[in-house]
Protein backbone atom coordinates (compact mmCIF):
# COMPACT_ATOMS: atom_id res chain seq x y z
CA UNK A 1 0.00 0.00 0.00
CA UNK A 2 1.07 3.81 -0.65
CA UNK A 3 -0.44 6.83 0.17
CA UNK A 4 0.17 10.39 -1.17
CA UNK A 5 -0.35 11.89 2.18
CA UNK A 6 -2.07 11.36 6.17
CA UNK A 7 -5.60 11.59 5.92
CA UNK A 8 -7.13 14.60 7.19
CA UNK A 9 -9.61 15.22 9.60
CA UNK A 10 -12.98 16.58 8.53
CA UNK A 11 -13.77 19.55 10.70
CA UNK A 12 -16.76 21.31 9.40
CA UNK A 13 -19.06 21.69 6.68
CA UNK A 14 -17.24 23.97 4.87
CA UNK A 15 -14.33 21.72 4.45
CA UNK A 16 -14.21 20.34 0.64
CA UNK A 17 -15.64 17.21 0.65
CA UNK A 18 -13.50 13.84 0.17
CA UNK A 19 -14.77 11.13 -1.99
CA UNK A 20 -13.51 7.39 -1.57
CA UNK A 21 -13.88 5.25 -4.37
CA UNK A 22 -13.38 1.56 -3.79
CA UNK A 23 -11.69 -0.36 -6.70
CA UNK A 24 -9.02 0.40 -9.34
CA UNK A 25 -10.24 -0.91 -12.31
CA UNK A 26 -10.73 0.75 -15.28
CA UNK A 27 -13.71 2.60 -14.13
CA UNK A 28 -12.35 3.48 -10.76
CA UNK A 29 -9.73 4.91 -12.19
CA UNK A 30 -12.10 6.57 -14.60
CA UNK A 31 -13.61 8.42 -11.91
CA UNK A 32 -11.19 9.58 -9.82
CA UNK A 33 -9.12 11.22 -13.11
CA UNK A 34 -12.16 12.88 -13.60
CA UNK A 35 -12.89 14.13 -10.18
CA UNK A 36 -9.30 15.42 -9.66
CA UNK A 37 -9.58 17.32 -12.49
CA UNK A 38 -12.51 18.83 -10.97
CA UNK A 39 -10.42 19.43 -7.55
CA UNK A 40 -12.73 17.07 -5.84
CA UNK A 41 -10.00 15.31 -3.15
CA UNK A 42 -10.72 11.65 -3.68
CA UNK A 43 -9.25 8.25 -1.93
CA UNK A 44 -8.62 5.34 -4.32
CA UNK A 45 -8.39 2.09 -2.61
CA UNK A 46 -7.96 -1.43 -4.12
CA UNK A 47 -7.36 -4.90 -2.39
CA UNK A 48 -4.51 -5.20 -5.02
CA UNK A 49 -3.33 -3.63 -7.96
CA UNK A 50 -4.62 -1.72 -10.59
CA UNK A 51 -6.40 -3.01 -13.32
CA UNK A 52 -5.86 -6.46 -11.93
CA UNK A 53 -9.54 -7.61 -11.75
CA UNK A 54 -11.57 -7.51 -15.24
CA UNK A 55 -10.01 -4.80 -16.50
CA UNK A 56 -7.00 -6.85 -16.90
CA UNK A 57 -8.82 -9.87 -18.82
CA UNK A 58 -11.21 -7.86 -22.16
CA UNK A 59 -10.31 -8.92 -25.31
CA UNK A 60 -8.41 -5.69 -25.10
CA UNK A 61 -11.13 -4.35 -28.41
CA UNK A 62 -11.76 -0.47 -27.69
CA UNK A 63 -15.29 -1.07 -29.43
CA UNK A 64 -18.29 -0.36 -30.59
CA UNK A 65 -19.69 -3.42 -29.80
CA UNK A 66 -21.17 -4.56 -33.13
CA UNK A 67 -22.49 -7.68 -32.07
CA UNK A 68 -25.21 -5.78 -29.71
CA UNK A 69 -26.77 -4.10 -32.76
CA UNK A 70 -28.92 -7.42 -33.05
CA UNK A 71 -30.14 -7.19 -29.55
CA UNK A 72 -30.86 -3.28 -30.57
CA UNK A 73 -28.69 -1.60 -28.35
CA UNK A 74 -28.40 1.25 -30.20
CA UNK A 75 -27.40 3.86 -27.16
CA UNK A 76 -24.87 1.74 -26.50
CA UNK A 77 -23.04 1.22 -29.85
CA UNK A 78 -23.47 4.67 -30.35
CA UNK A 79 -21.64 6.02 -26.92
CA UNK A 80 -19.09 3.06 -27.75
CA UNK A 81 -18.33 3.70 -31.48
CA UNK A 82 -17.81 7.65 -29.67
CA UNK A 83 -15.44 6.54 -27.07
CA UNK A 84 -13.62 4.90 -29.26
CA UNK A 85 -13.06 7.40 -31.74
CA UNK A 86 -12.26 9.58 -29.19
CA UNK A 87 -9.52 7.15 -27.12
CA UNK A 88 -7.84 7.28 -30.36
CA UNK A 89 -7.15 10.32 -30.03
CA UNK A 90 -6.58 11.01 -26.81
CA UNK A 91 -4.35 7.58 -26.09
CA UNK A 92 -3.03 7.11 -29.52
CA UNK A 93 0.02 5.61 -27.75
CA UNK A 94 -1.38 2.69 -26.17
CA UNK A 95 -4.94 2.36 -28.39
CA UNK A 96 -4.37 2.03 -31.95
CA UNK A 97 -6.71 1.07 -35.29
CA UNK A 98 -7.97 -2.54 -36.07
CA UNK A 99 -8.37 -3.71 -39.20
CA UNK A 100 -11.21 -6.37 -38.51
CA UNK A 101 -12.89 -9.42 -41.27
CA UNK A 102 -16.58 -10.48 -40.11
CA UNK A 103 -16.56 -13.91 -42.48
CA UNK A 104 -19.96 -14.57 -44.42
CA UNK A 105 -21.30 -17.94 -44.95
CA UNK A 106 -24.41 -17.64 -46.73
CA UNK A 107 -26.42 -14.66 -48.78
CA UNK A 108 -29.66 -14.14 -46.48
CA UNK A 109 -29.16 -16.62 -43.30
CA UNK A 110 -29.60 -15.32 -39.79
CA UNK A 111 -32.89 -12.68 -41.35
CA UNK A 112 -35.40 -14.22 -39.38
CA UNK A 113 -33.33 -14.88 -35.99
CA UNK A 114 -31.89 -11.90 -36.04
CA UNK A 115 -35.09 -10.16 -36.29
CA UNK A 116 -36.26 -12.29 -33.67
CA UNK A 117 -33.51 -11.69 -31.64
CA UNK A 118 -33.96 -8.11 -32.01
CA UNK A 119 -37.65 -8.37 -30.68
CA UNK A 120 -36.51 -10.07 -27.92
CA UNK A 121 -36.93 -13.52 -28.67
CA UNK A 122 -34.53 -16.05 -27.21
CA UNK A 123 -32.89 -17.60 -30.30
CA UNK A 124 -29.90 -18.40 -31.44
CA UNK A 125 -27.76 -16.68 -34.59
CA UNK A 126 -25.42 -19.16 -35.92
CA UNK A 127 -25.67 -17.81 -39.34
CA UNK A 128 -25.23 -14.20 -39.95
CA UNK A 129 -25.49 -13.58 -44.04
CA UNK A 130 -24.33 -11.32 -45.70
CA UNK A 131 -27.49 -8.66 -46.23
CA UNK A 132 -27.55 -9.00 -42.38
CA UNK A 133 -23.66 -8.15 -41.90
CA UNK A 134 -24.23 -4.92 -44.23
CA UNK A 135 -27.30 -4.15 -42.61
CA UNK A 136 -25.18 -4.00 -39.52
CA UNK A 137 -21.39 -2.56 -41.02
CA UNK A 138 -24.06 0.17 -42.48
CA UNK A 139 -25.54 1.04 -39.20
CA UNK A 140 -22.10 1.08 -37.14
CA UNK A 141 -20.54 3.51 -39.95
CA UNK A 142 -23.31 5.91 -39.27
CA UNK A 143 -22.89 5.26 -35.70
CA UNK A 144 -19.03 6.56 -35.94
CA UNK A 145 -19.57 9.90 -37.85
CA UNK A 146 -20.07 11.93 -34.80
CA UNK A 147 -16.23 11.86 -34.38
CA UNK A 148 -15.15 9.96 -37.70
CA UNK A 149 -11.50 8.23 -36.42
CA UNK A 150 -11.58 5.29 -38.99
CA UNK A 151 -12.28 4.50 -42.22
CA UNK A 152 -16.07 3.12 -42.99
CA UNK A 153 -16.73 -0.28 -44.14
CA UNK A 154 -16.16 -2.49 -46.99
CA UNK A 155 -16.44 -6.22 -48.19
CA UNK A 156 -14.61 -9.07 -49.62
CA UNK A 157 -16.23 -11.10 -52.08
CA UNK A 158 -15.19 -14.48 -52.86
CA UNK A 159 -12.30 -14.05 -55.32
CA UNK A 160 -10.80 -10.84 -52.79
CA UNK A 161 -11.13 -12.88 -49.63
CA UNK A 162 -9.37 -15.92 -51.79
CA UNK A 163 -6.73 -13.99 -52.30
CA UNK A 164 -6.44 -12.10 -49.05
CA UNK A 165 -7.08 -15.64 -46.55
CA UNK A 166 -6.65 -18.36 -48.76
CA UNK A 167 -7.02 -20.78 -45.71
CA UNK A 168 -10.24 -19.76 -44.64
CA UNK A 169 -13.00 -22.19 -44.34
CA UNK A 170 -14.33 -23.00 -48.12
CA UNK A 171 -17.46 -22.63 -46.53
CA UNK A 172 -17.00 -18.73 -46.12
CA UNK A 173 -18.11 -16.86 -49.37
CA UNK A 174 -17.14 -13.30 -48.63
CA UNK A 175 -16.16 -11.20 -45.52
CA UNK A 176 -17.22 -7.56 -43.92
CA UNK A 177 -14.37 -5.56 -43.23
CA UNK A 178 -14.67 -2.63 -40.81
CA UNK A 179 -11.98 -1.23 -38.44
CA UNK A 180 -11.81 -1.41 -34.69
CA UNK A 181 -9.59 -0.41 -31.64
CA UNK A 182 -7.59 -2.34 -29.53
CA UNK A 183 -5.54 -1.42 -26.60
CA UNK A 184 -1.84 -2.88 -26.27
CA UNK A 185 -1.00 -1.93 -22.65
CA UNK A 186 -4.63 -1.56 -21.21
CA UNK A 187 -3.23 -1.67 -17.31
CA UNK A 188 -1.21 0.83 -17.84
CA UNK A 189 -3.78 3.52 -19.59
CA UNK A 190 -5.48 3.33 -15.96
CA UNK A 191 -2.38 3.59 -14.14
CA UNK A 192 -1.84 7.23 -16.28
CA UNK A 193 -5.29 7.94 -15.27
CA UNK A 194 -4.28 7.89 -11.48
CA UNK A 195 -1.64 9.70 -12.27
CA UNK A 196 -2.93 12.42 -14.07
CA UNK A 197 -5.22 12.74 -11.18
CA UNK A 198 -2.79 13.01 -9.06
CA UNK A 199 -1.19 15.58 -10.97
CA UNK A 200 -4.61 17.06 -10.93
CA UNK A 201 -5.36 17.56 -7.13
CA UNK A 202 -1.88 15.95 -5.30
CA UNK A 203 -3.84 16.27 -2.41
CA UNK A 204 -5.82 12.92 -3.15
CA UNK A 205 -4.50 9.12 -2.38
CA UNK A 206 -3.66 6.19 -3.72
CA UNK A 207 -4.07 2.87 -1.17
CA UNK A 208 -3.03 -0.09 -3.08
CA UNK A 209 -3.19 -3.94 -1.77
CA UNK A 210 -6.00 -2.47 0.82
CA UNK A 211 -9.84 -2.94 1.93
CA UNK A 212 -12.22 -1.15 3.06
CA UNK A 213 -13.88 -1.50 6.25
CA UNK A 214 -16.02 -0.16 9.19
CA UNK A 215 -15.36 -0.03 12.68
CA UNK A 216 -17.91 -0.38 15.47
CA UNK A 217 -18.26 3.29 16.26
CA UNK A 218 -19.11 3.58 12.35
CA UNK A 219 -15.58 5.22 10.68
CA UNK A 220 -14.18 4.34 7.75
CA UNK A 221 -10.78 1.89 8.35
CA UNK A 222 -8.46 1.17 5.12
CA UNK A 223 -6.57 -1.98 5.92
CA UNK A 224 -3.32 -2.66 4.43
CA UNK A 225 -3.10 -6.02 3.48
CA UNK A 226 0.84 -6.34 3.20
CA UNK A 227 1.73 -4.78 6.12
CA UNK A 228 -1.66 -5.10 8.36
CA UNK A 229 -1.39 -1.26 9.30
CA UNK A 230 -4.94 0.45 9.82
CA UNK A 231 -5.62 3.61 9.85
CA UNK A 232 -8.94 5.46 10.12
CA UNK A 233 -9.94 8.00 7.10
CA UNK A 234 -12.91 10.26 6.42
CA UNK A 235 -15.19 10.33 2.99
CA UNK A 236 -18.43 12.63 2.64
CA UNK A 237 -19.43 10.10 -0.51
CA UNK A 238 -18.41 6.69 -1.50
CA UNK A 239 -18.00 4.92 -4.64
CA UNK A 240 -17.91 1.02 -5.05
CA UNK A 241 -16.21 0.31 -8.37
CA UNK A 242 -15.56 -3.08 -7.23
CA UNK A 243 -16.32 -4.63 -10.45
CA UNK A 244 -18.09 -7.92 -10.18
CA UNK A 245 -17.09 -7.99 -6.32
CA UNK A 246 -19.58 -5.06 -5.82
CA UNK A 247 -21.46 -7.00 -3.73
CA UNK A 248 -18.80 -8.06 -1.35
CA UNK A 249 -17.40 -4.19 -0.79
CA UNK A 250 -21.05 -3.32 0.15
CA UNK A 251 -21.20 -6.30 2.49
CA UNK A 252 -18.02 -5.15 3.71
CA UNK A 253 -19.67 -1.47 4.45
CA UNK A 254 -22.31 -3.31 6.42
CA UNK A 255 -25.11 -4.04 4.07
CA UNK A 256 -26.15 -6.19 1.84
CA UNK A 257 -27.01 -6.03 -2.03
CA UNK A 258 -27.32 -8.27 -4.73
CA UNK A 259 -26.32 -6.03 -7.97
CA UNK A 260 -24.25 -8.56 -9.67
CA UNK A 261 -23.95 -11.65 -11.64
CA UNK A 262 -20.79 -12.02 -13.58
CA UNK A 263 -19.98 -13.79 -16.50
CA UNK A 264 -16.26 -15.41 -17.03
CA UNK A 265 -14.56 -15.21 -20.01
CA UNK A 266 -10.90 -16.92 -20.83
CA UNK A 267 -8.57 -16.07 -23.77
CA UNK A 268 -5.39 -17.36 -25.02
CA UNK A 269 -2.06 -16.10 -26.22
CA UNK A 270 -0.63 -18.75 -28.71
CA UNK A 271 2.59 -18.51 -30.28
CA UNK A 272 1.65 -19.52 -33.60
CA UNK A 273 3.77 -18.01 -36.77
CA UNK A 274 1.20 -19.49 -39.52
CA UNK A 275 -2.17 -18.14 -38.16
CA UNK A 276 -0.04 -15.04 -37.21
CA UNK A 277 0.31 -14.71 -40.81
CA UNK A 278 -2.84 -15.95 -41.84
CA UNK A 279 -4.11 -12.93 -39.89
CA UNK A 280 -2.02 -10.17 -41.60
CA UNK A 281 -2.30 -7.80 -38.76
CA UNK A 282 -6.21 -8.10 -39.18
CA UNK A 283 -8.74 -9.07 -36.46
CA UNK A 284 -11.36 -12.08 -37.31
CA UNK A 285 -14.51 -11.42 -36.00
CA UNK A 286 -16.45 -14.65 -36.16
CA UNK A 287 -19.60 -16.33 -35.52
CA UNK A 288 -19.28 -20.15 -34.27
CA UNK A 289 -21.70 -23.48 -34.54
CA UNK A 290 -22.62 -22.76 -31.31
CA UNK A 291 -24.48 -19.08 -31.53
CA UNK A 292 -21.58 -17.40 -30.42
CA UNK A 293 -18.96 -14.52 -31.55
CA UNK A 294 -15.09 -14.96 -30.83
CA UNK A 295 -12.15 -13.36 -32.41
CA UNK A 296 -8.44 -13.92 -32.90
CA UNK A 297 -5.94 -11.02 -33.75
CA UNK A 298 -1.73 -10.62 -33.67
CA UNK A 299 -0.94 -9.02 -30.78
CA UNK A 300 3.10 -8.95 -29.00
CA UNK A 301 4.10 -10.83 -32.23
CA UNK A 302 1.61 -13.77 -31.11
CA UNK A 303 -2.21 -14.60 -31.32
CA UNK A 304 -4.75 -13.68 -28.69
CA UNK A 305 -8.00 -15.82 -29.17
CA UNK A 306 -11.07 -15.28 -27.22
CA UNK A 307 -13.36 -15.56 -25.77
CA UNK A 308 -15.60 -17.72 -23.62
CA UNK A 309 -18.70 -16.54 -21.66
CA UNK A 310 -19.80 -18.64 -18.65
CA UNK A 311 -21.93 -17.82 -16.02
CA UNK A 312 -20.04 -18.00 -12.18
CA UNK A 313 -21.43 -17.76 -9.06
CA UNK A 314 -18.33 -16.12 -7.32
CA UNK A 315 -15.67 -13.57 -9.19
CA UNK A 316 -12.51 -15.17 -6.93
CA UNK A 317 -13.32 -18.75 -8.65
CA UNK A 318 -12.90 -17.67 -12.06
CA UNK A 319 -9.89 -19.83 -13.82
CA UNK A 320 -9.13 -21.16 -17.41
CA UNK A 321 -10.08 -23.68 -17.43
CA UNK A 322 -9.14 -27.36 -19.99
CA UNK A 323 -12.77 -27.41 -21.35
CA UNK A 324 -12.47 -23.68 -22.55
CA UNK A 325 -8.67 -23.56 -23.81
CA UNK A 326 -10.36 -27.03 -26.18
CA UNK A 327 -13.44 -24.65 -27.43
CA UNK A 328 -11.21 -21.94 -27.96
CA UNK A 329 -9.07 -23.97 -30.40
CA UNK A 330 -12.02 -25.46 -31.66
CA UNK A 331 -13.52 -22.54 -32.74
CA UNK A 332 -10.07 -21.31 -34.45
CA UNK A 333 -10.71 -24.48 -36.53
CA UNK A 334 -13.98 -23.40 -37.49
CA UNK A 335 -12.50 -20.74 -39.89
CA UNK A 336 -9.20 -22.07 -40.59
CA UNK A 337 -9.74 -25.91 -40.78
CA UNK A 338 -6.21 -26.69 -41.37
CA UNK A 339 -4.39 -25.05 -38.75
CA UNK A 340 -3.62 -27.15 -35.94
CA UNK A 341 -3.09 -25.16 -32.57
CA UNK A 342 -1.01 -27.03 -30.22
CA UNK A 343 -1.03 -26.78 -26.16
CA UNK A 344 2.63 -26.43 -25.73
CA UNK A 345 2.03 -23.12 -28.21
CA UNK A 346 -0.03 -21.76 -25.89
CA UNK A 347 2.02 -18.53 -24.10
CA UNK A 348 -0.41 -17.31 -21.77
CA UNK A 349 -3.89 -17.85 -20.57
CA UNK A 350 -5.81 -15.09 -18.49
CA UNK A 351 -9.73 -14.94 -17.32
CA UNK A 352 -11.67 -12.39 -15.63
CA UNK A 353 -15.27 -12.16 -14.42
CA UNK A 354 -17.71 -9.40 -16.51
CA UNK A 355 -19.29 -7.37 -14.19
CA UNK A 356 -22.88 -7.81 -15.00
CA UNK A 357 -25.99 -7.10 -13.40
CA UNK A 358 -28.15 -9.77 -12.26
CA UNK A 359 -30.24 -11.77 -14.15
CA UNK A 360 -31.38 -14.68 -12.73
CA UNK A 361 -32.83 -16.90 -15.81
CA UNK A 362 -31.16 -15.02 -18.27
CA UNK A 363 -28.84 -16.72 -20.99
CA UNK A 364 -25.61 -14.84 -19.88
CA UNK A 365 -24.68 -13.99 -23.16
CA UNK A 366 -27.09 -11.66 -23.58
CA UNK A 367 -27.21 -9.82 -20.76
CA UNK A 368 -26.66 -6.08 -21.19
CA UNK A 369 -23.10 -4.70 -21.19
CA UNK A 370 -24.62 -1.35 -20.46
CA UNK A 371 -23.32 0.70 -17.39
CA UNK A 372 -26.08 1.75 -14.55
CA UNK A 373 -25.58 3.48 -11.42
CA UNK A 374 -27.16 1.78 -8.07
CA UNK A 375 -27.68 4.67 -4.93
CA UNK A 376 -27.72 3.63 -1.49
CA UNK A 377 -26.72 5.16 2.21
CA UNK A 378 -24.34 3.78 4.07
CA UNK A 379 -26.22 2.68 7.41
CA UNK A 380 -26.36 4.76 10.31
CA UNK A 381 -25.03 7.74 8.52
CA UNK A 382 -25.98 9.82 5.22
CA UNK A 383 -23.11 9.48 3.05
CA UNK A 384 -24.24 8.86 0.31
CA UNK A 385 -22.65 5.50 -1.84
CA UNK A 386 -22.87 4.76 -5.83
CA UNK A 387 -22.22 1.69 -7.25
CA UNK A 388 -20.54 1.40 -10.62
CA UNK A 389 -22.42 -1.35 -12.64
CA UNK A 390 -21.65 -3.34 -15.58
CA UNK A 391 -19.76 -0.70 -18.39
CA UNK A 392 -17.28 -1.72 -20.92
CA UNK A 393 -13.91 -0.77 -20.94
CA UNK A 394 -14.02 1.14 -23.56
CA UNK A 395 -17.18 3.50 -22.20
CA UNK A 396 -14.91 4.26 -18.96
CA UNK A 397 -14.49 7.99 -19.61
CA UNK A 398 -18.65 8.25 -20.12
CA UNK A 399 -19.19 6.41 -17.30
CA UNK A 400 -16.99 8.58 -15.10
CA UNK A 401 -18.33 11.53 -16.52
CA UNK A 402 -21.87 10.65 -15.99
CA UNK A 403 -20.94 9.42 -11.84
CA UNK A 404 -18.56 12.60 -11.71
CA UNK A 405 -21.71 14.75 -12.42
CA UNK A 406 -24.04 13.07 -10.25
CA UNK A 407 -21.68 13.75 -7.23
CA UNK A 408 -20.58 17.03 -7.85
CA UNK A 409 -24.33 18.11 -8.67
CA UNK A 410 -25.17 16.36 -5.33
CA UNK A 411 -22.26 18.59 -3.42
CA UNK A 412 -23.37 21.74 -5.55
CA UNK A 413 -20.04 21.72 -7.21
CA UNK A 414 -19.59 23.37 -10.87
CA UNK A 415 -18.10 20.94 -13.24
CA UNK A 416 -14.94 23.25 -14.73
CA UNK A 417 -12.92 20.82 -16.37
CA UNK A 418 -14.29 18.38 -19.34
CA UNK A 419 -12.58 15.08 -20.49
CA UNK A 420 -13.96 14.01 -24.36
CA UNK A 421 -10.73 15.82 -25.26
CA UNK A 422 -8.10 15.05 -22.59
CA UNK A 423 -5.28 13.32 -23.65
CA UNK A 424 -3.88 10.52 -20.94
CA UNK A 425 -0.33 9.77 -19.68
CA UNK A 426 1.92 8.81 -22.48
CA UNK A 427 -0.49 10.07 -25.07
CA UNK A 428 0.16 13.74 -24.47
CA UNK A 429 1.96 15.21 -27.23
CA UNK A 430 2.58 11.94 -28.67
CA UNK A 431 4.03 12.10 -32.62
CA UNK A 432 1.41 10.68 -34.81
CA UNK A 433 2.85 10.46 -37.88
CA UNK A 434 6.04 8.61 -39.30
CA UNK A 435 7.44 11.60 -39.96
CA UNK A 436 6.55 13.46 -36.41
CA UNK A 437 7.89 10.08 -34.94
CA UNK A 438 11.08 10.22 -36.81
CA UNK A 439 11.71 13.30 -36.07
CA UNK A 440 10.35 12.81 -31.95
CA UNK A 441 12.78 9.74 -31.77
CA UNK A 442 16.12 12.01 -33.08
CA UNK A 443 15.17 14.61 -31.15
CA UNK A 444 15.06 12.33 -27.74
CA UNK A 445 17.83 10.48 -28.41
CA UNK A 446 20.24 13.57 -28.77
CA UNK A 447 18.97 14.56 -25.52
CA UNK A 448 19.00 11.59 -23.79
CA UNK A 449 22.28 9.79 -25.37
CA UNK A 450 20.30 6.85 -26.39
CA UNK A 451 20.08 4.90 -29.78
CA UNK A 452 17.62 5.81 -32.01
CA UNK A 453 15.94 1.85 -31.56
CA UNK A 454 16.04 1.97 -28.12
CA UNK A 455 14.04 5.26 -28.15
CA UNK A 456 11.66 3.95 -30.17
CA UNK A 457 11.18 0.96 -28.05
CA UNK A 458 10.73 3.20 -24.91
CA UNK A 459 8.31 5.54 -26.97
CA UNK A 460 6.07 2.63 -27.84
CA UNK A 461 5.92 0.70 -24.71
CA UNK A 462 5.28 4.14 -22.69
CA UNK A 463 4.23 6.92 -24.95
CA UNK A 464 6.17 9.86 -24.76
CA UNK A 465 6.75 9.25 -21.12
CA UNK A 466 9.17 7.19 -22.46
CA UNK A 467 11.57 10.47 -21.38
CA UNK A 468 11.14 9.59 -17.76
CA UNK A 469 12.75 6.28 -18.53
CA UNK A 470 15.42 7.51 -21.08
CA UNK A 471 16.69 10.03 -18.55
CA UNK A 472 16.43 7.52 -15.59
CA UNK A 473 18.91 5.26 -18.39
CA UNK A 474 20.79 8.17 -19.15
CA UNK A 475 21.62 9.42 -15.33
CA UNK A 476 22.13 5.40 -14.09
CA UNK A 477 23.38 3.95 -17.04
CA UNK A 478 22.26 2.12 -19.79
CA UNK A 479 22.26 -1.58 -18.81
CA UNK A 480 19.65 -4.47 -20.39
CA UNK A 481 18.45 -7.33 -18.55
CA UNK A 482 20.51 -10.21 -18.94
CA UNK A 483 17.46 -12.39 -19.68
CA UNK A 484 15.50 -9.86 -21.66
CA UNK A 485 17.13 -7.57 -23.36
CA UNK A 486 14.48 -5.10 -24.60
CA UNK A 487 14.31 -4.18 -20.61
CA UNK A 488 16.84 -2.44 -18.80
CA UNK A 489 17.54 -2.51 -15.07
CA UNK A 490 16.92 1.57 -15.22
CA UNK A 491 13.74 1.09 -16.65
CA UNK A 492 12.80 -1.67 -13.76
CA UNK A 493 14.24 1.03 -10.73
CA UNK A 494 11.87 3.53 -12.87
CA UNK A 495 8.68 1.83 -11.99
CA UNK A 496 9.40 0.44 -8.81
CA UNK A 497 10.16 3.29 -7.68
CA UNK A 498 7.45 5.71 -9.68
CA UNK A 499 4.15 3.97 -10.47
CA UNK A 500 3.08 1.62 -6.90
CA UNK A 501 4.96 -1.60 -7.84
CA UNK A 502 4.45 -3.35 -4.51
CA UNK A 503 4.71 -6.61 -5.78
CA UNK A 504 6.95 -8.67 -8.47
CA UNK A 505 3.92 -9.61 -10.51
CA UNK A 506 2.92 -6.17 -10.80
CA UNK A 507 6.05 -5.45 -12.83
CA UNK A 508 5.80 -8.72 -14.84
CA UNK A 509 1.66 -8.71 -15.57
CA UNK A 510 1.08 -4.92 -15.45
CA UNK A 511 3.84 -2.09 -15.78
CA UNK A 512 5.33 -4.11 -18.21
CA UNK A 513 3.91 -6.36 -20.71
CA UNK A 514 6.63 -8.69 -20.10
CA UNK A 515 3.72 -11.72 -19.64
CA UNK A 516 1.68 -10.94 -22.49
CA UNK A 517 4.54 -10.92 -24.89
CA UNK A 518 5.96 -14.09 -23.56
CA UNK A 519 8.91 -12.95 -22.29
CA UNK A 520 8.80 -14.64 -18.84
CA UNK A 521 11.38 -17.18 -17.58
CA UNK A 522 12.52 -18.10 -14.26
CA UNK A 523 15.65 -16.37 -14.61
CA UNK A 524 13.75 -13.10 -15.59
CA UNK A 525 11.68 -13.62 -12.88
CA UNK A 526 15.29 -13.67 -10.40
CA UNK A 527 16.49 -10.90 -11.91
CA UNK A 528 13.61 -8.87 -11.89
CA UNK A 529 13.22 -9.65 -8.07
CA UNK A 530 16.64 -8.38 -7.46
CA UNK A 531 16.31 -5.12 -8.77
CA UNK A 532 13.04 -4.75 -6.75
CA UNK A 533 14.47 -6.00 -3.83
CA UNK A 534 16.76 -3.31 -3.81
CA UNK A 535 14.42 -0.64 -4.82
CA UNK A 536 11.77 -1.14 -2.28
CA UNK A 537 14.03 -2.54 0.29
CA UNK A 538 12.46 -6.23 0.45
CA UNK A 539 14.71 -8.83 2.80
CA UNK A 540 15.54 -11.94 1.74
CA UNK A 541 12.61 -13.24 3.58
CA UNK A 542 10.60 -11.07 1.31
CA UNK A 543 12.36 -11.13 -2.10
CA UNK A 544 11.94 -15.24 -1.55
CA UNK A 545 8.57 -15.04 -1.22
CA UNK A 546 7.34 -12.30 -3.63
CA UNK A 547 9.31 -14.82 -6.52
CA UNK A 548 7.79 -17.67 -4.97
CA UNK A 549 4.05 -16.10 -5.55
CA UNK A 550 5.19 -14.82 -8.55
CA UNK A 551 5.49 -18.40 -10.03
CA UNK A 552 2.38 -19.81 -8.96
CA UNK A 553 0.95 -16.67 -10.81
CA UNK A 554 2.32 -17.44 -13.60
CA UNK A 555 1.27 -21.26 -13.65
CA UNK A 556 -1.95 -19.98 -13.28
CA UNK A 557 -2.33 -18.34 -16.56
CA UNK A 558 -0.40 -21.49 -17.86
CA UNK A 559 2.91 -19.31 -18.61
CA UNK A 560 5.75 -22.10 -19.32
CA UNK A 561 8.90 -20.99 -17.79
CA UNK A 562 11.76 -21.47 -19.55
CA UNK A 563 14.82 -22.63 -16.66
C1 LIG B 1 -13.60 -11.85 -20.88
C2 LIG B 1 -13.87 -10.39 -20.97
C3 LIG B 1 -13.74 -9.74 -22.19
C4 LIG B 1 -13.98 -8.38 -22.27
N1 LIG B 1 -13.70 -7.73 -23.43
C5 LIG B 1 -13.87 -6.40 -23.52
C6 LIG B 1 -13.45 -5.70 -24.66
O1 LIG B 1 -12.83 -6.25 -25.56
N2 LIG B 1 -13.71 -4.37 -24.72
C7 LIG B 1 -14.36 -3.72 -23.74
O2 LIG B 1 -14.61 -2.53 -23.89
N3 LIG B 1 -14.72 -4.34 -22.58
C8 LIG B 1 -14.47 -5.66 -22.45
N4 LIG B 1 -14.78 -6.32 -21.30
C9 LIG B 1 -15.44 -5.59 -20.21
C10 LIG B 1 -14.45 -4.80 -19.35
O3 LIG B 1 -13.23 -5.48 -19.17
C11 LIG B 1 -15.07 -4.54 -17.99
O4 LIG B 1 -16.36 -4.05 -18.13
C12 LIG B 1 -14.27 -3.50 -17.20
O5 LIG B 1 -12.92 -3.86 -17.14
C13 LIG B 1 -14.86 -3.39 -15.80
O6 LIG B 1 -14.05 -2.53 -15.06
P1 LIG B 1 -14.35 -2.29 -13.53
O7 LIG B 1 -13.42 -1.22 -13.10
O8 LIG B 1 -15.79 -2.04 -13.32
O9 LIG B 1 -14.05 -3.69 -12.83
P2 LIG B 1 -12.65 -4.37 -12.44
O10 LIG B 1 -11.61 -4.11 -13.43
O11 LIG B 1 -12.93 -5.79 -12.11
O12 LIG B 1 -12.23 -3.59 -11.14
C14 LIG B 1 -12.75 -3.87 -9.87
C15 LIG B 1 -11.65 -3.67 -8.86
O13 LIG B 1 -12.19 -3.79 -7.56
C16 LIG B 1 -11.20 -4.36 -6.75
N5 LIG B 1 -11.82 -4.92 -5.56
C17 LIG B 1 -12.58 -6.03 -5.45
N6 LIG B 1 -12.95 -6.22 -4.18
C18 LIG B 1 -12.41 -5.22 -3.46
C19 LIG B 1 -12.42 -4.89 -2.08
N7 LIG B 1 -13.09 -5.60 -1.18
N8 LIG B 1 -11.74 -3.78 -1.68
C20 LIG B 1 -11.04 -3.04 -2.59
N9 LIG B 1 -11.00 -3.32 -3.90
C21 LIG B 1 -11.68 -4.39 -4.34
C22 LIG B 1 -10.55 -5.41 -7.64
O14 LIG B 1 -9.24 -5.75 -7.18
C23 LIG B 1 -10.55 -4.71 -8.98
O15 LIG B 1 -9.31 -4.06 -9.24
C24 LIG B 1 -14.46 -7.67 -21.15
C25 LIG B 1 -14.57 -8.32 -19.92
C26 LIG B 1 -14.24 -9.65 -19.82
C27 LIG B 1 -14.27 -10.32 -18.48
Amino acid sequence: MEMTAPGTKRSNNSTPPRVLIIGAGINGCGVFRDLCLQGVECLLVDRGDICEGASAAPSRLIHGGIKYLETGEFRLVRESCIERNRLLRNAPHYVKPLETLVPVRSLFGGLLSSTQRFLGLKVKLNDRGLLITEIGLRLYDFFSHAIQTLPNHRLFHRAKLLQEVPLFDPSIIAAGVYYEGRVTHGERLGLELVLDGLHAKPSSQVALYSTVSRSETGQFKVTDQLTGTIRAIEADYVINAGGAWIDDVNRSLGFATHYMGGSKGSHLIVDHAELFNVLKGRMVYFGTTDGRVNLAYPFFGHVLIGSTDIKIIHPDDAYCSDEEIDYLLGAIKEIVPTIHIERRQILLTYCGVRPLPRSDGANIGEVSRDHYMAHDTIPNTDIPLVSLIGGKWTTFRAFADEASRYILAHFGIKRTHQTENESIGGGRHYPITEAEQVDWIGTKADLYLCTRPRMAELLYRYGTRAENIAASERDIGYQPLITATQYSRAEIAFLCRNEWVNRLVDILLRRTEMAMAGHVSLPLIHEVAEIAASELAWDAERKRAEIESTIQAMQRRSVRMAA
